[in-house]
């Protein structure tokens, strides 16, 4: 592992990032999505990842949940290898424990919700505390209360998905990744499945939790006006790399790359 990598571009590589990719490609048979890319995201930052579909966006995400595997290069999550440990000075495949173990810091929000359709909100929201973190179920339904109640849900915790709005589904789906207490959140295009009139209340609640809890964000958005409000830190994908970063105001006011501009003025 190389310690003096950096992110491209002009942003500097936090001392100690909770999340940080060194030189990851992956690819799917002849098709490279990602391309030896650096990124390195500081605890408690939120960063917004934006670009062309078929940039790799989605493929950052999945690998952090490793839902998929790194064919070169590192990540590692607070400091530790996310598939790999350290065994004798030798970067060795993880056992199933220390999986289990990164893979509990890490919690995601889903395009399409993904929710357990024959549980209730509550049910949803307890799951994996009770399986996963051996919580007591009162505790869990505690604090699944709680979550829920925090994301404007107090009023129906016995509904099931089916009798929820996408918008208040999605709800649910947050708080159910929050009850697993993760360091780093993941949203994948959370608003693109809801009517727009819905975008709203789920992006509300995702702003309402960036100022009230210090968990590490990582974001795909379309949504360009709420990455500009939200992110300390916009990374512009292309081809499977970061083609330019920065702070968000500073990215849309004054893009740099003729790529960057092209696309701004495209979706926006
Ligand atoms: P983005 O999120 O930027 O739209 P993705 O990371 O979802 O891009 O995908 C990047 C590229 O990888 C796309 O061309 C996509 O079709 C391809 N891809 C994604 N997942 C798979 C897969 N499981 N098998 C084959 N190709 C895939």
């Amino acid at each position: 592992m190389n310690d003096t990598l950096q992110p491209a571009g002009e942003a500097a590589a936090p001392v100690h990032p909770m999340v940080r990719f060194a030189g990851v490609t992956k690819r799917y048979g002849p098709l490279t999505v990602l391309n030896g890319l650096d990124l390195a995201v500081a605890a408690h930052e939120k960063v917004a990842i934006i670009g062309p579909s078929g940039s790799g966006k989605t493929t950052v995400l999945r690998l952090l949940m490793t839902l998929e595997e790194v064919d070169a290069g590192v990540i590692e999550v607070d400091g530790q290898p996310l598939t790999h440990m350290v065994r004798d000075g030798q970067l060795v495949r993880a056992d199933r424990a220390h999986l289990r173990r990164m893979r509990g810091r890490i919690g995601m929000v889903f395009q399409h919700f993904n929710l357990f359709p024959h549980m209730t909100a509550l049910q949803n929201c307890m799951e994996a505390p009770v399986t996963v973190l051996g919580l007591h179920r009162d505790e869990a339904r505690e604090r699944a209360g709680e979550l829920l109640a925090m994301v404007g849900l107090a009023d129906k915790l016995d509904h099931h998905p089916a009798q929820l709005s996408g918008g208040q589904q999605q709800r649910v789906a947050i708080a159910r990744a929050l009850a697993m207490r993760p360091q780093v959140l993941l949203f994948d295009e959370v608003t693109s499945a809801l009517d727009p009139e819905l975008c709203g209340e789920v992006l509300s609640v995702i702003r309402d939790l960036g100022r009230a809890h210090s968990v590490t964000m990582l974001m795909v958005t379309h949504q360009m006006g709420f990455a500009r409000e939200f992110a300390d830190r916009v990374c512009f994908f292309d081809q499977g790399r970061i083609l330019e970063q920065g702070p968000a105001e500073a990215l849309f006011a004054q893009p740099r790359e003729a790529r960057t501009r092209q696309f701004l003025r495209a979706v926006m």
